[in-house]
């Protein structure tokens, strides 16, 4: 499929567009300053230009200098191809299939720096290829010139360019004045953008999240019936557009945006069923987590998708466990079941890679020991590795009910109390442990018998 056509109505911003008027505006027009610009960034513009190639600032940096932000990384876009710029740079790196692409390497920065993208047609050195499965792009590398590129990107505002030979910006899709409007428009029209690519409906909602731009209504209609392709998506990408979204200090923002796009279901079935189910007390614990992540991300602390994955399934785990149990499974066996359950039902949209789903399924199975304090398993679960993270697990769920808030507050005293005080009060409580963790105890030890008898399950 080629990128443009005739348009096929009369809306707004008729599309896809395959040449566009060029605004140029000159230095003195606009905001952005060399100042602002990473040394290394820099570094990789002039040596390309001097070099005589093209070279660009292109993307979200352009976009956030221009609204006055702080761009998080630089990307470059030039008519160098990748092997012109290994040549270039020593400290370069090819990567990529579906996009080729150089990294150039300074310390811990790295600029990606990328050739102009063309639409399929007229590719002089046929470098490149381009394929298109049902509609949806999987691969492209093909060659292109400066316009091309500028209209194969996904909104007008991502698609300025700022040039290094004079500092000018180039605007081939009416992206400069949709930043001063603040508003997400797609280049094109909309439905065959976001059939090319559904993750473009997620990364509308999430920019908008970060920017505090608004989505065209032209841009935001089709969310209701195509937000369904998002199921097919490749997960992988989906677990990085939710790292974006999540982990990135816009989490509750994006969340909320998600949750009103009408677009949570498809990515987060389990999540958007159990916020209808479970109501306000699951709501509570899921915006818990994610303005706490926002703040850790705020303070520079690290963040993990272990933990706040856990959060987003946790109603669901929750739900299923206990009504398994209720159903007469037994509780370890129940947990156990029901967090595998989760987690794959789960990766079959938004991919969690295995050393994650290790760490949400340990969160979640250690959820229930919490309650038992019989003093060597409350021991027992101190110097569990995971109790961090399942213990401040327990601190959000203190949004669920008083009596979890309580186990909250035991167990942070727990942690605090010396330990021979600690093991002196758990002797007393020890008398009137609960009768159902004496029960599964025994349970347990008869279960570790070579041969238990069958019957000791149905007990
Ligand atoms: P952020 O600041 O969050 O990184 P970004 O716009 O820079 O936002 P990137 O994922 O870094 O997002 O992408 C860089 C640029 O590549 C975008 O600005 C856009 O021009 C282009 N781009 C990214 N994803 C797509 C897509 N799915 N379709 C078309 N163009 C895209
Ligand atoms: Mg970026």
């Amino acid at each position: 499929m080629r990128a443009g056509s005739a348009p096929q109505d009369d809306t707004m911003n008729p599309s896809p567009p395959t040449s566009a008027a060029v605004r140029i505006i000159p230095r003195e027009q606009h905001n952005i300053s060399r100042k602002q610009i990473s040394s290394a960034a820099l570094r990789v513009l002039y040596r390309l230009n001097e070099a005589g190639y093209a070279a660009y600032l292109v993307g979200g940096a352009v976009r956030d200098l221009l609204i006055g932000g702080q761009p998080k990384d630089f990307d470059v876009a030039t008519d160098a191809t990748p092997e012109d710029v290994r040549r270039l740079f020593r400290n370069c790196r090819l990567i990529g299939r579906r996009f080729r692409l150089a990294h150039v390497v300074f310390g811990p920065e790295i600029i990606e720096v990328a050739t102009f993208r063309g639409n399929g047609e007229g590719s002089e050195d046929g470098a490149g290829d381009r394929h298109v499965v049902d509609g949806r792009i999987v691969r492209d590398n093909v060659w292109g010139t400066l316009e091309e590129d500028a209209l194969r990107r996904d909104f007008t505002v991502n698609a300025l360019y700022y040039n290094i030979a004079d500092f000018s910006v180039r605007d081939f899709a009416g992206g400069f004045e949709d930043v001063q409007r603040r508003v997400l428009r797609l280049i094109g029209d909309p439905v065959q953008r976001y059939r090319e690519d559904p993750v473009r409906m997620l990364r509308a909602v999430r920019l908008s999240a970060k920017l505090d731009f608004s989505i065209a209504p032209e841009a935001r209609a089709p969310f209701a019936d195509l937000g369904e392709l998002l199921a097919q998506a490749p997960p992988a990408r989906l677990f990085d557009e939710s790292l974006k979204m999540f982990l990135a200090g816009n989490g509750l923002k994006s969340f909320r945006a998600l949750e009103q796009s009408g677009l949570l279901g498809a990515v987060f079935p389990l999540t958007a069923r159990a916020l209808a189910f479970r109501g306000d007390s699951f709501r509570a614990l899921v915006e818990a987590g994610l303005a706490g992540t926002d703040a850790r991300v705020a303070e520079g602390k690290s963040v993990t998708p272990a933990f706040l994955f856990a959060v987003l399934l946790w109603g669901a785990v929750r739900a299923q466990a206990e009504r398994e149990i209720a159903r007469g499974v037994e509780a370890n066996l129940a947990w156990q079941r029901v967090s595998h359950q989760v987690m794959s039902e789960q990766a079959k949209h938004v991919a969690i890679p295995r050393r994650f789903g290790q760490v949400m399924q340990e969160i979640w199975m250690l959820q229930p020991r919490f309650a038992d304090r019989q003093k060597k398993r409350v021991f027992r679960l101190l110097a569990h590795p995971r109790f961090r993270g399942a213990f401040d697990f327990l601190l959000l769920r203190g949004a669920e009910g008083e009596d979890i808030a309580e186990l909250g507050r035991w167990w942070t005293h727990a942690q605090q109390a010396p330990h021979d005080v600690l093991a002196d009060e758990l002797s007393v409580v020890a008398a009137d442990v609960p009768v159902q963790s004496t029960a599964t105890s025994k349970r347990r030890r008869r279960r570790r018998r070579p041969k238990a008898p069958a019957a000791a399950a149905a007990e």
